[in-house]
């Protein structure tokens, strides 16, 4: 697929945009005041897969946080910033790598610029966010209702504002909770614009309405060439959109590495717990940066050819279980043994 061309933003020791591969973020659930908390959970992301972590920052005490949180995590830190643009100033001289702010609720254009300001100084990238929920009376009233053409309008006014004062290092999200709406806003502001994107469908729900509706919005907006840093978003444990991200990536062939699981469906054939099983597989390969297609099959009619595709296989038998390598079983173990017997190989692979 080719990519639209966008700028390159650094943001701490990451690039997006440009054509480099894209970014995973995710937004901390901790209170950013508990500095431990906080770090932890990072930390934990961080190890699932996250490239670029944000955080809210809410209160002075958030922002002077952002320090500490700083000396123990090894991913870039985004502040988001809502209503205060001094929280946004403090944010940026306690280290955070980028800000998010939506300039139509910093207040006055000055209060604006005073951010503008530090960020430039320091040359540190704003993420000009706009979102359906708040979309300005004015584009509500032109438009008739919040649509994709107000979203865009909207984000390129205020990236036009952020200009206008001097400074283009910046990042444009647009977000909506309708996924066809935001598909369609993408399609509008990737022609008009050479910001990087941040892509993600905002609110999208608990976990199988968020990643129903994450997965193909974000999709449909990918296989565009369209976006350079996403964040799925859930509500839920924030390692779960790490999870999504990356196989949303990986689905699309945006990003390679790590272990394809495929399983089947089971049906009246299976002959083993091939759902548990399949379910600690999933774990299991999450430890491995392998490139390789594991298949977690339930029975031996099919099992051993429907594995044929996969470099590593595991089927049901009665009470047994079957590995197979490139279609070929070649072991059989006790049931309870499978996953271990797959486990040393996974250590073993390319020996
Ligand atoms: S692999 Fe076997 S158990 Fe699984 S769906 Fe196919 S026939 Fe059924």
């Amino acid at each position: 697929m080719s990519r639209n061309t966008t700028k390159i933003v650094k943001i701490g020791d990451k690039v997006i945009g440009g054509g480099n591969p894209i970014m995973i973020q995710s937004m901390t659930n901790t209170k950013t005041e508990d500095v431990e908390a906080t770090v932890a959970q990072i930390n934990r992301l961080a190890a699932a897969g996250c490239d670029i972590i944000r955080v809210a920052v809410p209160t002075k005490e958030a922002a002077y946080a952002i320090k500490e949180i700083k000396k123990q995590i090894n991913i870039p830190l985004v502040a988001d910033i809502h209503f205060d643009y001094r929280l946004a100033i403090l944010a940026m001289e306690n280290g955070a790598d980028k800000i998010r702010i939506n300039p139509g609720n910093i207040g006055s254009d000055e209060r604006v610029k005073a951010v503008v300001d530090v960020a430039k100084e320091r040359n540190i990238p704003i993420r000009v966010g706009v979102n359906s929920g708040s979309l300005e009376k004015h584009i509500i009233e032109k438009y008739n209702g919040v649509t994709a053409e107000g979203l865009v309008e909207s984000a390129l006014e205020k990236a036009k504002l952020i200009e206008d004062m001097g400074y283009d290092n910046l990042v444009i999200s647009i977000k909506s909770s309708d996924v066809l709406m935001s598909v369609k806003a993408h399609e509008l502001i990737a022609d008009k614009t050479d910001h990087p994107l941040h892509v993600g469908i905002t609110e999208a729900g608990t976990l199988l309405r968020g990643n129903i509706k994450s997965s193909i919005g974000l999709g449909l907006i990918l296989n565009q060439g369209i976006g350079d840093t996403i964040r799925v978003s859930l509500t839920g444990d924030p390692e779960q959109e790490i999870k999504t991200a990356k196989l949303v990536l990986k689905t699309l062939g945006l990003r390679q590495g790590g272990i394809e699981v495929v399983s089947c469906p089971t049906c009246g054939r299976t002959q083993i717990n091939l759902i548990k099983l399949a379910n600690e597989v999933e774990d299991l390969v999450a430890n491995y940066d392998l490139d390789i297609k594991v298949a977690v099959m339930g029975c031996v009619v099919n099992g051993p050819g429907e594995a044929k595709e996969a470099d590593l296989g595991v089927a049901g038998g009665a009470g047994v279980g079957l590995l197979i390598k490139k279609g070929e079983v070649y072991k059989k173990v006790p049931e309870e043994q499978l996953l271990a017997e797959l486990k040393n190989e996974l250590d073993h692979w390319g020996e």
